[in-house]
């Protein structure tokens, strides 16, 4: 049996027809920049999300960009951010002049831990100040602990922007005057980042992204930003650069978005089944562990969207070798993410390198995303368990 880890065909045909009514008529109205096909998706991303605004823009890399300029963030400053996660998360920090700061993160969900921020805020706080902004990674679909994060953003006062690449959709349980709110990723902090990439939850059929905030400040600064810093046209009080969403990915987001939560659902029925099928194979806690569920027993977790699984990320040992052996046996699956920020070779100048991050190591040791797409088939989840429980 042949698995992908990830398969767009069933998605492709079923709008198919839509997409290139749409597209079509992108091209006969020859306006192919920005327009009321960007502007309305804006419109229907806030919605879906609780903000005021959304800014849309050329991607996820692009939206983390823009953010940390609108918020003037650049050389001297540094960033509080995880060093596990994709490397758009750091590029942009250092593409802005800027420096990362990472705090490790917490073993169950692989985000954040806000212990580690809290230490590193209090030490920056009674040393140099320099710390300029919180980036925590909503990693693989599931919420970082923003409860806390968002109360030392308070506390330290500093803007959080969340990085929700892979996260568009997902709830996290925010507690508000002690009853619980279930907040989408993105409408938290100061600003929520998205990106379209086509192997996020919510695809475009090239690169995309989109900025979310209830500021209305910072949309003006932001959608100057995606342009060139220009407000008016031609006249620039900033330096901004080109980071427009393009109208033919806004038409094809627009046709997808209203089915994103029937995906969700059957993502996290998917991950259902693993779970049920890894304990039946007696595979659970040793030695494959399962990906964490933060927030699944908090009231309302029912109805709320506590994972999206963008990925569905086990941890083994001797995982290497389980992924060869999965290959082999026609599986696809990948590792998220084979090295730590902090390990990567561009930072070998600035000596982050001899950092450690325990947890974020074995992270990146650990972990291999099985197949998780909406449309994969239950036999083929049972193939791919069954196959694991070979190997062990
Ligand atoms: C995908 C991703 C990005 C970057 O998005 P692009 O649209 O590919 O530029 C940033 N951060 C994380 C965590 C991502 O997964």
């Amino acid at each position: 049996m042949n698995v992908p880890l990830l398969d767009l065909h069933p998605q492709m045909t079923l709008f198919r027809d839509q997409i290139l009514d749409a597209v079509t008529s992108v091209i006969d109205s020859t306006r192919y920049i920005l327009g009321s096909e960007v502007s309305g998706f804006e419109e229907e991303v806030a919605a879906y999300c609780g903000t005021r605004f959304g800014v849309g823009v050329s991607s996820g890399t692009d939206a983390l960009l823009v953010s940390l300029m609108a918020l003037g963030i650049g050389p001297g400053d540094l960033v509080l951010t995880t060093p596990y996660t994709f490397f758009a998360t750091m590029g942009s920090i250092l593409r802005v002049g800027a420096r990362p700061v990472f705090a490790d993160i917490e073993p169950g969900t692989m985000n954040i831990d806000p212990g580690e921020v809290e230490r590193i805020l209090e030490a920056d706080r009674a040393g140099q100040q320099r710390i300029r902004a919180m980036l925590p990674v909503h990693l693989f679909g599931q919420c970082a602990d923003m409860g806390r994060l968002l109360q030392l953003a308070d506390r330290y006062r500093i803007p959080v922007i969340e990085d929700a690449a892979q996260a568009i959709g997902a709830q996290f349980p925010l507690v508000e005057d002690t009853s619980v709110t279930w907040k989408r990723a993105g409408a938290m902090g100061t600003l929520g980042c998205f990106s379209f990439f086509p192997s996020k939850n919510l695809g475009g059929i090239g690169d995309g992204g989109m900025v979310v905030t209830s500021d209305a400040e910072l949309d003006r600064i932001l959608r100057s930003c995606r342009n060139h810093g220009a407000e008016p046209k031609y006249y620039h009080a900033r330096i901004g650069g080109n980071f427009r969403l393009d109208p033919i990915q806004a038409v094809v987001l627009s046709i997808k978005l209203p089915h994103l939560e029937e995906w969700h659902r059957a993502r996290r029925r998917n991950a259902g089944l693993y779970r049920e099928l890894f304990s039946r194979a007696g595979l659970t806690d040793n030695p494959v562990v399962l990906p964490a569920e933060a927030y699944r027993d908090v009231k309302g977790a029912d109805n709320a969207n506590y994972h999206i699984y963008n990925q569905f990320v086990i941890r083994v040992p001797e995982r290497d070798a389980l992924r060869r052996f999965l290959q082999d046996n026609g599986i696809g699956c990948e590792i998220y993410y084979p090295l730590c920020l902090h390990q990567q070779a561009c930072l070998e100048p600035l000596g982050y390198g001899s950092q450690s991050f325990p947890v974020a190591e074995q992270a990146a040791r650990e972990s291999l995303a099985l197949p998780i797409f909406p449309e994969l088939q239950q036999e083929q989840i049972a193939y791919v368990v069954d196959k694991i429980s070979e190997f062990f």
